[in-house]
């Protein structure tokens, strides 16, 4: 497997086959990306959450991207336009596709090769994951605390209450004013809140 960097070479290019978001598997999302899409779309955070996304199973707070039918199309495709409805907020692992983050830090990844365009010409892998309004280089930075945190806080949580969980979640994903310009302080407020009442209730 080689490693790439933001300077190596890539033959990457869009079809538009429709592979990257027909049975993807899970696209996860973290609370700013929930945010933003819900902005996005203009619809109420709540009503996002509810209509768009799924709790992951096996986890206590993850949350994904809702799939449908049988093909289990991401939620947000549009069949139509054979694109992104979200393109300009969609989620990282959206941005890299189908490169892999190896080292998020060092800006380290591995092509996954389950995009397969023959005639797609070199660019960078910088080229390809900032592209899109610089989305990589503005959202890495929340994207690794927020793995961080879930890494820190899922083991904690195997014995604790559901009622309980749920009012984590209610803080990490729900409480936001979309009107304020300051999302990403607004989510790390919550996980510094949250952690905080781990600390003190979670033996
Ligand atoms: S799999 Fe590759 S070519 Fe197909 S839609 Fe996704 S990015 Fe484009
Ligand atoms: S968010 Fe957009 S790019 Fe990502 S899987 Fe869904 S439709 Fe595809």
């Amino acid at each position: 497997m080689d490693i790439l960097t933001l300077k190596s070479k890539v033959k990457l290019g869009c079809t538009r086959c429709e592979k990257c978001c027909i049975y993807r598997g899970d696209i996860k999302i973290n609370p700013l990306t929930a945010c933003r899409i819900s902005k996005y779309l203009n619809i109420e955070l709540n009503e996002f959450l509810e209509s768009y996304t799924d709790r992951l199973e096996n986890s206590k707070l993850e949350t994904v991207l809702k799939t449908t039918g049988e093909l289990q199309e991401c939620v947000l495709y549009d069949k139509k336009i054979k694109g992104c409805r979200i393109h300009a907020v969609k989620p990282m692992q959206c941005v890299m596709f189908p490169l892999v983050p190896e080292n998020l830090k060092r800006d380290y990844f591995y092509n996954s090769n389950q995009c397969i365009f023959k005639d797609a010409k070199e660019i960078t892998v910088n080229e390809w994951i900032n592209g899109n309004n610089k989305l990589y280089s503005r959202n890495k930075k929340i994207y690794i605390e927020w793995i961080k945190f879930l890494e820190w806080i899922e083991p904690k949580l195997v014995n604790v209450s559901k009622e309980q969980i749920e009012e984590f979640y209610k803080i990490l994903f729900k409480e936001y004013n979309l009107k304020k310009w300051n999302l990403k302080t607004q989510m790390l407020n919550n996980m510094w809140k949250v952690e905080k009442l781990v600390k003190e209730k979670v033996k």
